[in-house]
């Protein structure tokens, strides 16, 4: 088959390098000139672990290529997907303008029969206003289906060549054969429905997933008034097989390129028709009233960070990944140096990435105990693997006394930390 692949970011290579492998003739197309110059050279232009690989695997078979040119990418294309970004606009409502773009771009070229794919996260009704725009601009038939995606980053190759599910938001038999057929060899759980219910899927899978987060976290400000501790309280719940133990993330609140702005945007379309009472502005608001309600907290803790040194382990959203959207260090360094600490930072990935979005006062080391070197305060900010198995004996004397050691993700046995002579804080615990 032949595939038009419009937005080659996160979703977009991932995507378009799957169904290459898969055996399809492949077209990435992105405006961005240095993004296609840099995927074309086998090179992925972020860190995605396995990515790379089946990129350079699928340019070599020849099933895949990337290009700047619309004329190029659409006008053999059966199937072109729309993977564009879609950020929040300033009243929280998803901004459309690269879909609509990219919809008025791709009409002049589009063949007879050709299916338009939108992958991006829309709101309901989306696909009617691209087909809008689509058909003031060709006269050839053409349809439009939803099929959101689901990958994580981080393990977005492995997600997306194993889904869960594939939804196939279409109304047309010809559009939800092809389809089907092109997702039959990824999974045998394909479900059919409307395209309105496909995009309620999505923004309610991610919006239940960040509610998740939300909740165990005002449990865990609970467990801090009374002595209980959150991790054992998510044993005690998730042993009901109707809560799982999977899935609890007590810490800073969520981050990343999709929760935040996927429950802001349903929050935003809750209001637009008439849903002024919603549940998902609250989750929206108490997620973003999290760090500085901790950072408050963690000052009194260390009796201020001013004049204190503090070391930060983690800048990317979770681990894995070198992507910094909605990251808690975005928040947590310059509050910190709002309030007069000197902040040494590392991560595994992130570094080249965030430098550029963090103040300039941050000095930046390679390794953990490099980065913990004369601090006062230790703040484990992300789960990378490499922070999994500190030497607390090693940080204590590298660091100044008394230490601190805030562990944002509750990795460590605070047992453990303490007998190294560390002042310990979790989250709930
Ligand atoms: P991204 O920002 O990484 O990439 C978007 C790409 O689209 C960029 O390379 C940009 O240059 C390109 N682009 C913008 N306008 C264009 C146009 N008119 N023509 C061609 N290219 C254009 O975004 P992403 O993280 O890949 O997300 C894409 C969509 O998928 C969003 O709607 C997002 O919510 C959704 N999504 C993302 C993830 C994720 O983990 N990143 C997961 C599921 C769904």
């Amino acid at each position: 088959m032949k595939i038009a692949c419009i937005g080659t970011g996160f979703v977009g290579v991932v995507t378009s390098a799957v169904f290459a492998k898969l055996g399809h003739q492949v077209v990435g197309l992105d405006i961005d000139e240095a993004k296609i110059k840099s995927l074309s050279q086998g090179k992925v232009p972020f860190f995605e672990p396995d990515l790379e690989e089946i990129l350079q695997e699928t340019l070599a078979s020849n099933n895949l290529s990337f290009t700047t040119s619309y004329q190029e990418a659409i006008s053999q294309a059966e199937v072109v997907f729309i993977m564009v970004g879609t950020p929040s606009a300033p009243d929280g409502q998803a901004d459309l303008k690269y879909v609509f773009a990219a919809a008025k771009d791709l009409a002049p070229y589009l063949q007879e029969k050709a299916i338009v794919v939108i992958k991006s996260t829309v709101p309901p009704g989306t696909n009617q206003k691209v087909a809008q725009i689509i058909q003031k601009l060709t006269s050839v038939q053409f349809t439009t289906a939803s099929v959101p995606e689901f990958l994580k980053e981080g393990s977005a190759v492995h997600d997306t060549l194993h889904p869960d599910r594939v939804l196939i938001g279409a109304t047309d038999p010809y559009t939800i054969e092809v389809l089907t057929k092109l997702h039959q060899p990824l999974t045998n759980k394909i479900l059919v429905m409307k395209p309105e219910s496909a995009q309620m899927a999505k923004y309610s899978a991610n919006t239940y997933l960040a509610q998740r987060i939300t909740f165990i976290n005002q449990i865990a400000n609970l467990c801090e008034k009374n002595g209980a501790d959150v991790q054992e309280v998510i044993q005690g719940i998730g042993h009901d097989k109707r809560i799982g133990l999977h899935y609890w993330y007590p810490g800073l609140g969520y981050g990343g390129s999709c929760f935040p702005k996927d429950v802001k945007e349903i929050a935003a379309y809750s209001k637009s028709v008439g849903e002024t009472d919603s549940l998902f502005i609250k989750i929206d608001e108490l997620n973003e009233n999290r760090i500085p309600r901790l950072m408050e907290k963690y000052n009194q803790l260390v009796g201020g960070f001013t004049g204190k040194t503090v070391a930060v382990l983690g800048l990317s959203f979770k681990p894995n990944t070198n992507d910094i959207r909605e990251a808690p260090a975005l928040k947590v360094i310059p509050w910190l140096i709002d309030h007069g600490a000197q902040v040494r930072a590392t991560d595994p990935q992130a570094i080249e990435v965030a430098r550029s979005h963090l103040p300039s006062q941050v000095t930046y080391f390679n390794d953990p105990y490099e980065t913990a070197k004369t601090s006062h305060v230790l703040f484990h900010l992300i789960e990378w693997s490499d922070y999994s198995h500190l030497d607390f004996k090693r940080l204590a004397q590298l660091m100044h006394q008394p230490a601190y050691f805030i562990d944002t993700r509750n990795q460590y046995d605070p047992q453990l930390v303490q007998q190294h002579g560390f002042t310990y804080q979790g989250v709930g615990r």
